[in-house]
């Protein structure tokens, strides 16, 4: 008999509530859950497929380890005994460093899986590394810099007069960093309150619900903050914040100095009357909420844009502030009542590669292959990710884990990693695990949620917890797992210590449990000195040497409706019309390349090429193409280099580089 049971979804961070109809262990449906007070009933065509996912074809069932040079299935007991052993083996031979854990995505936001870290972290090896280094790393920087804190994120207030969206399509993506449900209705509210300026070298769909669109050169934004930061210290700031909370004003005044309005036409190619409009905007709303994707901080200059962010919200008094941006403290780590110690989490790079940054903790993915080519990095666990799609370098990358003499893979479905893999562990999917929402701080609501399980385990899979417990014990480290540990909830419990509610409180909330409104002003009791710190010398040091560039045609990422990143590239979302690889390119660039619509074309760059189908596409200004990331057979990652990295964040530029592009044959 079918049954309804109630869940969330975890494939990106809005965690929308959804009702699975269950029958027997099939899930046969899922919608959208309306009772929910925080997503109201809105899916997408990604959570609505969570059944098919949790059915797919490549799911991993069984333990499996590498003998005779195939994977072949095995037992648990064999196979932790066989990793514990290997372990051992590498950290007596050279140290706790030679082993390295790296979590993918959907093992960052999730309660249940958040027990990869401390297990890692028993370890004692500095050897960790995540996604955050891959397409986000300006955003803790950056926000470290100006407040203490590399967790402080903004997001334009759901009530601001004026919002700017800047490389990044919600109504496809729902965001970046800062993540919303039912994205059409947001930006629609945004755009009749007031005014939503989308910021995108392609009309995007985001931009066709705007109400104006700017098609700046990619990696040129900075200028166009810039030059409205410049703009509004001369007239319309909010004097009275900038006194009141605001360090290094002269410092920043004179680093914007030299974006006039001459400068920042020139450098962002848009027309005068559009920059000056933008300026003209703001001083009208006074207030501003500026939200940034992957456009920006996959692109060049992604730290100065997001200090320039920062600043232009300070410079308009807008910083936690209603009607402007909104810092949502987190109702499970309830900021607003605890605080937090400044921090500088910023230290060295691996020994291969002292000229990287380490921050939260992590080294740059970038290091990887280094370190494994220097024979450093000997054994690397994979929580949830599929390091061979999301990392630069494809090749590089393929060769060095080759040499590893452990890649050890957990996960839920077979990906372009497994063929590498010398042991794979079946995890519990998302609807086989109780969870908590925890990263509501991405969120325009404080709340949290709990969903039970929704179907039993089946045929081998076991969850995270119980696996690195397991692995611990064998070890004998503490990764925080005691044997005591029965359930996902004994997990989850204790990552509720801070929050606004006890996690059986929570867990008896059949919906997400609310709290009433939004805190506004509530980081003024808690920032350093009280003050934001706008002056932070290497990055003012970049902004002062950062160019928009003058290279011919760019590459910039492109977002796709149904699948995520690496995930769900294989039509898992929608069979009958799974999403394809394409070059999409304006018409007249394509003209005068002699390319047709459908055509084949090769990408290329110093580092590789793709040959992928063109679509012809008037959106694109013109001298700009996309191509989507997390294909592994149309992979952008061939055409990065590693050459090409910021120093300060020790991010590859994966977006917004320069390609060359003709026709095939
Ligand atoms: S927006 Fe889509 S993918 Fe993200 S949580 Fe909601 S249903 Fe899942």
């Amino acid at each position: 008999m079918a049954e309804d049971r109630r869940s969330f979804c975890r494939f990106c961070g809005s965690n929308c509530a959804v009702i699975a109809t269950v029958e027997g262990d099939r899930i046969t449906a899922v919608r959208g859950d309306p009772d929910d007070p925080v997503s109201q009933g809105y899916i997408c065509s990604k959570g609505a497929a969570l059944g098919r996912f949790h059915h797919h074809p490549r799911r991993l069932d069984r333990p499996m380890i590498r003998r005779g040079g195939e994977l072949v299935e095995t037992d648990w007991p064999t196979v932790l005994d066989d990793i514990a052993g290997h372990v051992r083996r590498l950290i007596d031979a050279q140290g706790p460093a030679a082993i390295g854990g790296y979590a993918g995505t959907p093992a960052v936001p999730c309660a249940s899986v958040n027990v990869w870290r401390p297990f890692i972290a028993a370890l004692r090896t500095p050897s960790i590394y995540s996604t955050v280094s891959v397409d986000v790393p300006c955003v803790p920087l950056v926000s470290e810099r100006v407040c203490g804190n590399p967790m402080i994120a903004t997001q334009p207030d759901p009530d601001a007069r004026m919002t700017v969206l800047i490389g990044v399509n919600p109504v496809v993506s729902h965001g970046h960093v800062f993540f919303m449900t039912a994205p059409k209705v947001q930006l629609r509210r945004w755009a009749e309150q007031g005014s939503l300026w989308v910021v995108d070298p392609r009309r995007s769909e985001s931009a066709e619900v705007a109400t104006e669109h700017l098609a700046a050169w990619p990696g040129s934004e900075f200028m166009l903050l810039g030059h409205a930061v410049r703009e509004l210290l001369r007239d319309g700031a909010d004097r009275a914040f900038l006194d009141a909370y605001v360090d290094g004003l002269p410092a920043l005044a004179a680093a914007v100095e030299r974006f006039t309005l001459d400068a920042t036409v020139a450098g962002t190619r848009l027309p005068r009357e559009q920059v000056s409009g933008f300026v003209a905007a703001i001083r009208k709303a006074g207030r501003i909420g500026i939200h940034c994707g992957t456009g920006i901080s996959m692109g060049r200059n992604a730290n100065v844009t997001t200090l320039l962010t920062w600043a232009l919200h300070a410079v308009t008094g807008s910083l936690d502030r209603p009607g402007g941006a909104y810092i949502n403290p987190g109702f499970a780590r309830n900021l607003d009542a605890h605080g937090w110690t400044p921090m500088n989490t910023s230290g060295p790079g691996p020994a291969s590669r002292p000229d990287l940054p380490s921050r939260l903790g992590e080294y740059p993915c970038v290091a990887i292959a280094d370190e494994i080519d220097a024979g450093n990095l000997r054994g690397l666990f994979v929580f949830a990710g599929n390091p061979l799609i999301a990392l630069p370098d494809t090749n590089r990358l393929i060769a060095a884990f080759a040499r590893l003499d452990m890649l050890v893979l957990v996960d839920v479905v077979e990906t372009a990693s497994t063929p590498y893999a010398t042991h794979v562990l079946p995890s519990l999917g998302q609807l086989e695990m109780a969870d908590l929402v925890l990263w509501d701080f991405m969120n325009p609501a404080e709340y949290s949620r709990y969903a039970p399980r929704v179907v039993e385990p089946t045929a081998e899979r076991k969850p995270l917890w119980w696996i690195l417990r397991e692995l611990a014990a064998r070890l004998g480290i503490d990764a925080g797992l005691s044997a005591g540990i029965e359930h996902d909830d004994d997990v989850m419990r204790p990552m509720m210590a801070n929050a606004r509610a006890d996690f059986d409180t929570v867990k008896a909330s059949p919906t997400a449990l609310v709290s009433p409104g939004r805190t506004y002003r509530w980081i003024d009791r808690h920032l350093p000195g009280g003050r934001w710190k706008l002056d932070d010398a290497e990055l003012l040091d970049q902004l002062a040497r950062a160019e928009p560039g003058d290279d011919a045609m760019l590459l910039v990422p492109h977002r796709q409706k149904n699948k995520l990143n690496g995930q769900m590239s294989d039509g898992t979302v929608n069979p009958r019309r799974p999403e394809r690889a394409a070059l999409s390119i304006n018409p007249e660039d394509a003209a005068e390349l002699g390319i047709a619509d459908g055509d084949k074309v090769i990408v290329a760059t110093a580092s590789g090429e793709v040959t992928v189908p063109a679509r012809l596409d008037p959106r694109h200004r013109r001298g700009v193409t996309s191509l989507p990331h997390g294909f592994g057979d149309h992979n952008v990652n061939r055409l990065t280099s590693v050459g090409d990295i910021d120093r300060l964040s020790g991010m590859v530029r994966l977006g917004a580089f320069p390609v060359s592009v003709h026709r095939a044959g």
